[in-house]
């Protein structure tokens, strides 16, 4: 069985399910205990496979689902809220997440057509709207699906600062818009969600504001980590992998690894590739068949980034955008 973490009369109990999913190794959510108040934090992916885990996992610490008295969702990607319309059918409980996450998790048509209508122009923009094809294609899919996907109870906003129980609420955008972390100080405790992960990989992915705007996020996860090493920290119980304890070094990493992602693609745009594909095959090579979205997420991430350093400029060509030191 997993350690349960312990500090006066709080607990936390892991819920980790190991299984593939792209490059990570498990899918984490988290009970909170507070006295008699059981928190769930994050409510994993909806397969079978992880619905029966979870109910084994809760009963193997003693619980039942009548037990949860509410969810707190880092963010509103679909491995991390999954079983939330499975719970709240069976017990009606209080669903805590950002305020930016609640279109995302309701649903709302104009929501799906803003997120449509800004991906179509940013592939075309950036002359790459045939290869996004599938993921447009998949993107309409999901808005055919959305009744299906949406949380079907009520959400309550959650704000930079919020309290709730012992957990301060903290907004670290940069893996998603509506990314939050949740701290509980006097234990130490930090639970966030995909912002930081034991085998670090930085996974900043494109996305608009309310105005439909591309958010400048390799920005913004930096400072979201940096923002991070504030914070006196014990354990930290992430969305992904292994919990873990030594959250300083895991940053400087991560940071580490943002620079090192900035260097390599100004050096890729000095040797002579200027338009977004020709970066993701001179740096990714024959993984762009495999992992097309999330590597153009990237690079366009990328360019960005290095263009707010001042390390390379953006020409506005027929064919799209070509960038040049
Ligand atoms: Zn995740």
């Amino acid at each position: 069985m997993q350690t349960v973490y312990i500090s006066e009369e709080k607990q936390v109990y892991p819920i980790i399910f190991e299984m593939n999913y792209g490059q990570l190794s498990s899918i984490n959510c988290y009970l909170y205990k507070h006295g008699s108040k059981l928190t769930l934090i994050d409510a994993g992916l909806d397969i079978p496979e992880y619905r029966n885990f979870f109910e084994a996992q809760l009963a193997a610490y003693g619980f039942q689902i009548g037990d949860i008295d509410q969810i707190l969702l880092t963010h509103h990607h679909e491995d991390h809220i999954g079983l939330v319309n499975y719970i709240i059918q069976q017990h009606q409980i209080p669903v805590y997440a950002y305020t930016l996450a609640l279109p995302r998790l309701y649903f709302t048509e104009e929501y799906q057509i803003q997120k449509k209508t800004f991906f179509e122009r940013l592939y075309k923009q950036y002359g790459c709207e045939e290869v996004a094809q599938q993921r447009l294609l998949k993107m309409q899919q999901t808005m055919k699906n959305s009744n299906q996907l949406k949380i079907k109870g009520t959400i309550t906003a959650l704000d930079h600062h919020d309290m709730l129980d012992d957990l301060q609420v903290i907004a670290v955008p940069g893996h998603s818009p509506d990314s939050i972390m949740f701290y509980d100080q006097q234990a130490k405790w930090l639970f966030v969600g995909d912002l930081v992960m034991y085998k670090g990989t930085t996974n900043a992915l494109i996305d608009h504001d309310d105005e439909g705007q591309l958010l400048p996020t390799v920005m913004q996860y930096k400072n979201s980590l940096e923002l991070c090493l504030k914070y006196d920290v014990r354990t930290v119980f992430a969305g992904h992998q292994q919990v873990f304890s030594d959250l300083p070094e895991i940053i400087q990493k991560n940071l580490a690894r943002i620079e090192y992602k900035l260097n390599r693609l100004t050096k890729k745009v000095t040797e002579g590739n200027e338009t977004i594909l020709q970066l993701a095959s001179a740096i990714y090579g024959e993984r762009i068949n495999k992992e097309m979205t999330l590597i153009l997420s990237e690079i366009i991430g990328y360019t960005m980034y290095a263009e707010r350093m001042g390390e390379v400029k953006r020409v506005v060509e027929k064919t799209g955008l070509h960038f040049y030191r």
